[in-house]
Order: C-alpha cells, then sequence, then structure tokens
C-alpha cells in the first residue's frame, strides 16, 4: 500500500445481510404477495383522510396566516393612518402605501393621514405577519382565507378596495368627520362603539345617495345616553 492511500479514511463494507439480495425460503417468497395485500386490506378499513378540495374546503387551524384584511372602526371609518409601518417590516417587500391627508371635508380614518394607495403582493408575500405586528392601530389584520388567486401576474396584487373590510351593520360609508369630542386615541381606545345622528347628518348632506345612509344607526348616541344614565 502506497504511503498516500494509508493516509485515506477506511470504508467498512456494509453488511451483505442487510444490502444482499434476501434469502428467502419457497413459502416466504410464496406468501410475500399476501403481506402486500395484508397492507391494502388493514387500510380500507381506518377513516379516508383525503380531502376532497375544492368541492369541500377543510377549515384551517384557528391562527392560520391567510389573506390579510384592512379593519374599520365602528363608525365606519378606516383603522388604517397610512404610516408605513408594514411596509418597512415586510422582509419580503410585499406592501406598498401612500398615506393621503385627511381634510375637514374628506376624513377617511381619525387623526391627519389615511392610507389612501394600500397595495400588497401576494406573488412576494411570505406570510410571515410581520406587517400585523408592526401595525399600531390594529388596522391590518389576517384571516384565514387561503385562496388567493389572480388572472395574471398583475392581478395577484391586491388593491386596497379588495383588502379594506366591507361595512358591518349599523356603519357608516366614510368619509365623514369623526365622532365630536373625540380624538383618534379615543378611536385606539374603543371609545367609538357607532356612528353618531350628526355623521349621519353630515353625510345625508353631503352625499344624500350613499348606500350605507339607510342602514346606518346612530349606536354612539344610545351609548352616551346609557353611561349618562349610569352616571346619574
Ligand atoms: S405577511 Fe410578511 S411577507 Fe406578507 S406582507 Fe406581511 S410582512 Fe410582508
Ligand atoms: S396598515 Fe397599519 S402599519 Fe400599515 S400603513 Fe396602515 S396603519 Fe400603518
Amino acid at each position: 500500500m502506497s504511503e498516500e492511500n494509508k493516509n485515506q479514511p477506511r470504508f467498512q463494507q456494509p453488511d451483505p445481510a442487510l444490502y444482499g439480495p434476501t434469502k428467502k425460503g419457497p413459502i416466504a417468497r410464496f406468501l410475500n404477495p399476501v403481506a402486500g395485500f395484508g397492507v391494502t386490506f388493514s387500510t380500507i378499513f381506518r377513516p379516508v383522510v383525503t380531502e376532497q378540495y375544492p368541492y369541500e374546503k377543510v377549515p384551517t387551524r384557528p391562527r392560520y396566516h391567510g389573506l390579510h384584511k384592512l379593519n374599520r372602526y365602528a363608525d365606519g371609518l378606516e383603522k388604517c393612518i397610512g404610516c408605513e409601518l408594514c411596509a418597512w417590516a415586510c422582509p419580503a417587500d410585499a406592501i406598498y402605501v401612500e398615506a393621503g391627508a385627511n381634510t375637514p371635508g374628506a376624513q377617511y380614518s381619525p387623526g391627519e393621514r389615511y392610507g389612501k394607495v394600500y397595495q400588497i403582493n401576494y406573488l412576494r408575500c411570505i406570510f410571515c405577519a410581520f406587517c400585523i405586528q408592526a401595525c399600531p392601530t390594529r388596522a391590518l389584520t389576517m384571516t384565514n382565507e387561503y385562496e388567493i388567486t389572480g388572472p395574471t401576474r398583475e392581478g395577484m396584487i391586491y388593491e386596497k378596495d379588495q383588502l379594506l373590510v366591507p361595512l358591518a351593520e349599523g356603519m357608516l360609508n366614510p368619509p365623514h368627520p369623526m365622532v365630536e369630542g373625540t380624538t383618534d386615541a379615543d378611536y385606539y381606545r374603543g371609545k367609538v362603539t357607532g356612528p353618531t345622528q350628526e355623521q349621519i347628518d353630515w353625510v345625508a348632506e353631503n352625499r344624500p345617495d350613499d348606500p350605507s345612509l339607510p342602514k346606518a344607526r346612530a349606536t354612539q348616541d344610545e351609548t352616551r345616553a346609557a353611561q349618562k344614565v349610569e352616571a346619574n
């Protein structure tokens, strides 16, 4: 053996009993297919675990990270303030936000700014939820929805109107003024429980055809009245 070969590591040959051809007798070889069917027959009587998707949708785990949604306050104003923290937190650069200024005639969210443009590129998103953690107003949360599709690459970029939750029962379509006498901090603290009659009147005057008007309910006024009764 040369000096060079002596320094090479020595590999043990595999055990031929493990890796060589099986040495079964004729009866064992005859019964081999029967053993194979044994696995089949024992599985036939177990409960079926195959999912019939897409005909039957199986519910996800409660904390599954699915499609995002942009939330609203109880009076219908949007929670997003266009701060872009979600976009900065995103490791995949999947979010694009452009803020707009709220004005007395066009107030979309409490405070100074709202999310004028909001896009999520679902070709990039890895559903890590860092954006959710970064959002200071809980405007952005995730649903359990996993059927996220689009006809084209551009179609996989979801726009604000696809992400913003619809108005719930009694809410008033923005833009409209904030509840009188409240600040944006009151909204964050959950002190607004619905629209006021003043807000409903404002929308009726400025957008008489607004579809949310017939169902809007002045629940904030009802809450205040109840609080007064309790205080007395
Ligand atoms: S879930 Fe993660 S990857 Fe997707 S938009 Fe949010 S931060 Fe970006
Ligand atoms: S979703 Fe949240 S973090 Fe993103 S811009 Fe809106 S308020 Fe800021």
